[in-house]
């Protein structure tokens, strides 16, 4: 998932990262200015997640309301994104298997992680089932999808290894890991400096800083960037460091087989800036308590009709 090919290398250090250096973030927008405004949060009484701030599924943010104020749990707003959820956890956990593999001498690694990441499929979508209504048909295509997904990963993780390994022969296992898996996954950071809350986990990012990866299922949408944006602020007011990448992997079916799309992008001024704006929005609206709303227009999918449309 985050081993990258030719193309986007070339991309990445012939584009991408020059233009970064060329034209530098707006000093005002970098996470560690988080005592001052605009980076500085509206409150730091009420701390959210970043999907939350991002995703704009509800025209007048009411499913953010309902998680906050009825339901006080995070609880996706679609059955699509708690599908994301699912392979998102799937994607670090075969990582961290297969980190705890090489640790401890495995040389095949491929089977055990498939074995591994069935239990965990099955495991999450028994939890996922309780807090959502989903039907047996959409279990059945998750299963599967999620199956393809763990063989695919399964295979290039060992083969990456395998590789390290006919490169280095004499390694050990703590350079082995280093040198095959060179992105931190799961990686939680306190957000709490800029009104984020204190366990916000970013998918993955670049071992040796400077890009964070986020994945998602299906198609592109605005604020995919938005939550990647989010995450690096919430980096630089911890690590001090500039985060100028970001790059949203896009994980979806094609016919019998699975497609990935990496789309890379400049962590922009207007990025941070609208990022910074909606959280603002939100936590003035939820301080507030006043209930928005009901859309007149929501979306087909969204898990709170039967609350908001009864
Ligand atoms: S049902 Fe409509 S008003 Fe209620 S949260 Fe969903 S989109 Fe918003």
């Amino acid at each position: 998932m985050y081993y990258l090919d030719l193309i986007e290398i070339k991309r990445l250090t012939k584009d991408l990262l020059p233009r970064a250096r060329d034209h530098q973030v707006d000093e005002r927008l970098r996470g560690w200015n988080w005592f001052d405004s605009p980076i500085r949060p509206y409150s730091n009484e009420l701390l959210l997640p970043v999907w939350d701030i991002a995703c704009s599924i509800c025209p007048t943010r009411r499913d953010a309301w309902i998680r906050h104020k009825i339901l006080r749990r995070s609880v996706p707003t679609t059955v699509h994104q708690a599908k994301g959820f699912i392979v998102h956890k799937l994607i670090s956990s075969m990582f961290l298997k297969a980190k705890k593999l090489v640790y401890l001498g495995y040389n095949e690694l491929r089977d055990e992680l498939i074995r591994n990441a069935e239990e965990s499929i099955k495991k999450e979508i028994s939890e996922m089932k309780k807090n959502i209504d989903i039907s047996d048909k959409d279990v059945d295509d998750l299963t599967d999808f999620c199956k393809q997904i763990a063989r695919w990963q399964a295979t290039r993780i060992e083969s990456k290894v395998l590789e390290i390994k006919a490169k280095y022969p004499f390694l050990n296992e703590e350079s082995l890991v280093q040198l095959s898996f060179p992105i931190a996954t799961e990686i939680v950071v306190d957000g709490s400096l800029l009104g984020l809350s204190k366990y916000l986990r970013a998918d993955a990012a670049w071992m040796l800083g400077g890009i964070i990866f986020d994945v998602k299922l299906g198609r592109k949408e605005e604020w995919h960037r938005l939550q990647v944006a989010g995450y690096a602020l919430a980096f630089e007011s911890i690590f001090e460091r500039p985060v100028d990448i970001g790059c949203t992997i896009y994980v979806s079916k094609a016919g019998s087989n699975i497609r990935i799309d990496r789309d890379f992008y400049i962590i922009s001024d207007y990025l941070r800036s609208s990022f910074l704006e909606k959280r603002d929005e939100l936590q003035m609206m939820l301080l507030k308590d006043e209930e928005p709303d009901i859309a007149s227009n929501c979306p087909k999918f969204c898990v709170f009709r039967s609350f908001c449309l009864k």
